[in-house]
C-alpha cells in the first residue's frame, strides 16, 4: 500500500462482508436477508419517487421518516436518528465515543463490524468472551456491587446477539443500562422482530439507552440501505451533530419513500416475519433431526454445528449443491454454520442437501 497513506491506515482490518453472488439458480442462506421481499406499498412509494423529484435534494432531516417511526414507537420524532443501513447509524455512534477515557465494552463473538469501527476510529476497546452457552453474561457488564473494579466508557451488543442468535431477555438488558449509569448502552437490535422484545420501551427511563434498528432484515430492504436509532434526545443531538460533521443528507429520495412506506405498512410487516418465524421453527425440528446442535434462536438465522462434521467441510459441500450458507473461522465458533431463514421451499432444499452429505 502507499506509503502516503499513514500507519492508521495501513493497520486497518476491514470488515469482510458476506458473498453476494448473482444468485440465479443459488440457495443464498448467508447473508440473513428477508426470503418474501418488501411491502408492495413500498416498491410503489418508490417507483412513485424516480420521477422529476429526483433533481431535487432530498429532505436533510429526514423529517417524513422520523415522524412515522416516533409514532410507531410512541417516542417524539427528536428522539430518532436515521442512517444509510444501521452499519452507518453504528458508525457515527462510534465516532461519538471517539477519544472517550474508558473504554468501550463489547461481547467476543458479536457483529464483526464493532472491531473494525474501533480500529477506524480510534475507539479504545475490551471484548467480553461470552459463557460457555453463547450468552451474554450480565454480570461481566456490571460494576462491582462495592464499588471497586472497572467500569465500561460505553457499551454496545446485538440483541439477539450475531452470529448466534442468542436472546437476551428484556429484564437482563435493563440490568446492563441500570447498571451503568455513566456508561452509553448501544443495543443493536438488527433481528429483534423475530421473537424478541425491544428495549425502545426503556428509552423514556433511562436516558443513556440507544437502540438501532435497521430496515434491511425485517423489512426486508437490505438493498435499500435504512437504518434508526432511538434513545434520549441528547444523545440523539450527539449522533446529528457528528453526522453533519460528515455528511448533511443522511437518505436519499428513493429510501426516504421506501422506508416510510414500509413503516406504514404494518400488517404486511408482521405477517411476513410471522411467516419467517414459522419457517425457523420447521427448520431447527429438522435439523436437529440430522443429529445437529442448534442454539435456540431468536433471529432470522440459526446457528447450528453437528458433532461429526467440521464446519467447513459442511459449508464447502453445500456450496457444491448451490447453497450458501456463512461460515467464520473464528475460535469457538469454526464449527458453526450460520443458517439464513429463507422461505420454506429453500429450507426445504436445505434439509435435503444435508440429508444426502451427512
Ligand atoms: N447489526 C448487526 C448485528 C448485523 O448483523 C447487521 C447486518 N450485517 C447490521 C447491524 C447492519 O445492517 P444494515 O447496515 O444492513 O442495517
Amino acid at each position: 500500500m502507499s506509503r502516503f497513506w499513514s500507519a492508521v491506515v495501513h493497520g486497518l482490518t476491514p470488515y469482510v462482508p458476506g458473498e453476494q453472488p448473482k444468485i440465479d439458480n443459488l440457495v443464498k442462506l448467508n447473508t440473513n436477508e428477508h426470503p418474501y421481499g418488501p411491502s408492495p406499498k413500498a416498491l410503489e412509494a418508490i417507483r412513485a419517487a424516480t420521477g422529476d423529484s429526483l433533481r431535487l435534494y432530498p429532505d436533510p432531516n429526514a423529517d417524513a421518516l422520523k415522524t412515522v417511526l416516533a409514532q410507531r414507537f410512541e417516542v417524539q420524532p427528536n428522539q430518532v436518528f436515521v442512517g444509510n443501513g444501521s452499519d452507518e447509524v453504528l458508525a457515527h455512534a462510534f465516532q461519538a465515543l471517539l477519544n472517550q477515557e474508558r473504554e468501550l465494552w463489547f461481547p467476543d463473538i458479536s457483529y464483526s463490524f464493532y472491531p473494525v469501527y474501533c480500529g477506524l476510529y480510534g475507539v479504545a476497546h475490551r471484548q467480553i468472551p461470552l459463557a460457555e452457552d453463547f450468552t451474554i453474561r450480565v454480570e461481566d457488564y456490571l460494576p462491582r456491587g462495592d464499588g471497586s473494579g472497572e467500569k465500561a466508557g460505553a457499551i454496545i451488543f446485538p440483541n439477539p446477539n450475531a452470529p448466534t442468535g442468542r436472546l437476551l431477555p428484556l429484564q437482563a438488558v435493563e440490568q446492563i443500562v441500570a447498571g451503568n449509569p455513566d456508561a452509553v448502552v448501544l443495543v443493536d437490535e438488527a433481528y429483534v422482530d423475530f421473537g424478541g422484545e425491544s428495549a425502545i420501551a426503556l428509552v423514556d427511563q433511562y436516558p443513556n439507552l440507544l437502540v438501532s434498528h435497521t430496515f434491511s432484515k425485517s423489512r426486508s430492504l437490505a438493498g435499500l440501505r435504512v437504518g434508526y436509532a432511538i434513545g434520549h434526545k441528547d444523545l440523539i443531538e450527539g449522533l446529528e451533530r457528528v453526522k453533519n460533521s460528515f455528511n448533511s443528507y443522511p437518505l436519499d429520495r428513493l429510501a426516504l419513500a421506501g422506508a416510510v412506506a414500509s413503516v406504514e405498512d404494518e400488517e404486511f410487516f408482521l405477517d411476513s416475519c410471522q411467516k419467517v418465524i414459522a419457517t425457523r421453527e420447521t427448520l431447527v425440528a429438522q435439523l436437529q433431526q440430522l443429529g445437529f446442535e442448534v442454539l435456540p434462536s431468536g433471529a432470522n438465522f440459526v446457528f447450528a454445528r453437528h458433532p461429526a462434521r467440521d464446519g467447513a467441510e459442511l459449508a464447502a459441500a453445500l456450496r457444491a449443491r448451490a447453497i450458501i450458507v456463512r461460515h467464520f473461522k473464528q475460535a469457538r465458533i469454526d464449527q458453526f454454520l450460520r443458517i439464513t431463514i429463507g422461505t420454506d421451499e429453500q429450507c426445504a432444499q436445505l434439509v435435503a442437501a444435508l440429508g444426502e452429505i451427512l
